[in-house]
């Protein structure tokens, strides 16, 4: 088990399981660091998005790591003001200019927005940028399983991916479950509750039991249920930290008291309020 361990998409393509998320690095300079230092601690997926505003710098940072650019694996998003069939189109051509890249690993629509209505437009886009080749993968962020019963009426290609918050207070049991079921991988933003967890009993004493710190043990239980996570960092020796959990195991009681953390609180909206 490595930090560059893959898992297998349902159309083939291999995607990493564990990334570097970039969102509020909005310093060019400091995220082209930061994303440089993760590819050469051996990170080989970049989570970024338009609304980031730093895709420039995921770019350069991936022309300057010295890493081909077949070797890493970026992600981007449609921001919720660009949804809709030609939009997202065209959104997608700004993406990937800012990248400088000539194709993108991982599309996803960054949020259902629900009560407005063009998700499955924006899919549409979607399955055409990845028929044509520009995409290797497409997917979506924040859908619940009602949002994808819903996209499966009209999509004639299924997500390859569900990127949702998801961490030991909101730990997505059922989404999970349900994704499992449709081949569809779900990957955890703000694994590591943006810092909220760090205090909680359970987490410190299992990570001093293991001599890790709360932030490795929360990626290792990510790990262990298979579920892609994207912690993110500026801090180097975070970055190598977080990267840090291939080398010890969590007992099956540690992974049963740290699912029972669960409270459904969330750090982010709620998909199904999040409309515009
Ligand atoms: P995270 O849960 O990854 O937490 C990031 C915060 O934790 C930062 O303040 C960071 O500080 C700090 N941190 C990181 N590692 C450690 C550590 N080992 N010890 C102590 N503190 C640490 O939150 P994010 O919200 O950033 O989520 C991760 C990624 O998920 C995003 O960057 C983005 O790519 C994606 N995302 C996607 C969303 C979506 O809607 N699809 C929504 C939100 C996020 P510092 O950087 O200063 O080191």
């Amino acid at each position: 088990m490595t930090l560059q361990e893959t898992t297998v998409l349902h159309n083939g393509l291999k995607m990493p399981v564990f990334g570097l998320g970039v969102y509020k690095i909005p310093d060019e300079q400091q995220g082209v660091e930061a994303i440089v230092h993760a590819i050469k601690t051996g990170y080989r997926l970049i989570d970024t998005a338009s609304l980031y505003d730093n895709e420039a710098a995921v770019g350069e940072a991936v022309r300057q790591s010295g890493v081909n650019r077949e070797d890493i694996f970026v992600t981007s998003k449609v921001w919720n003001t660009d949804q809709g069939y030609e939009e997202t189109l065209k959104a997608f051509e700004v993406s990937l200019e800012k990248l400088g890249f000539d194709y993108l690993d991982l599309y996803l629509i960054h949020w259902p927005m629900p009560k407005t209505d063009k998700f499955k437009e924006t899919w549409r886009a979607l399955e055409k940028l990845y028929q044509d080749k520009k995409v290797r993968a497409i997917g979506v962020s924040n859908f619940n399983i009602n949002h994808l019963e819903d996209l499966k009426t009209t999509a004639t290609i299924l997500p390859m991916v569900n990127q949702v918050e998801c961490h030991p207070h909101l730990n997505q049991q059922d989404l999970r479950a349900y994704c499992q079921a449709e081949g569809i991988k779900v990957q955890a933003w703000s694994p590591l509750k943006r810092g909220d967890l760090f205090e909680l009993d359970t987490l410190t004493e299992i990570a001093k039991q293991h001599q890790k710190t709360v932030a490795q043990v929360i990626l290792r239980w990510d790990y262990q249920h298979g579920i892609l996570t994207i912690p993110k960092s500026v801090t180097p020796s975070r970055i190598e930290e977080n990267a840090n959990i291939f080398d010890f195991t969590l007992s099956e009681t540690e992974m049963n008291q740290i699912d029972a953390l669960h409270n459904g609180d969330r750090t982010g909206p709620d998909p199904e309020e999040l409309n515009a």
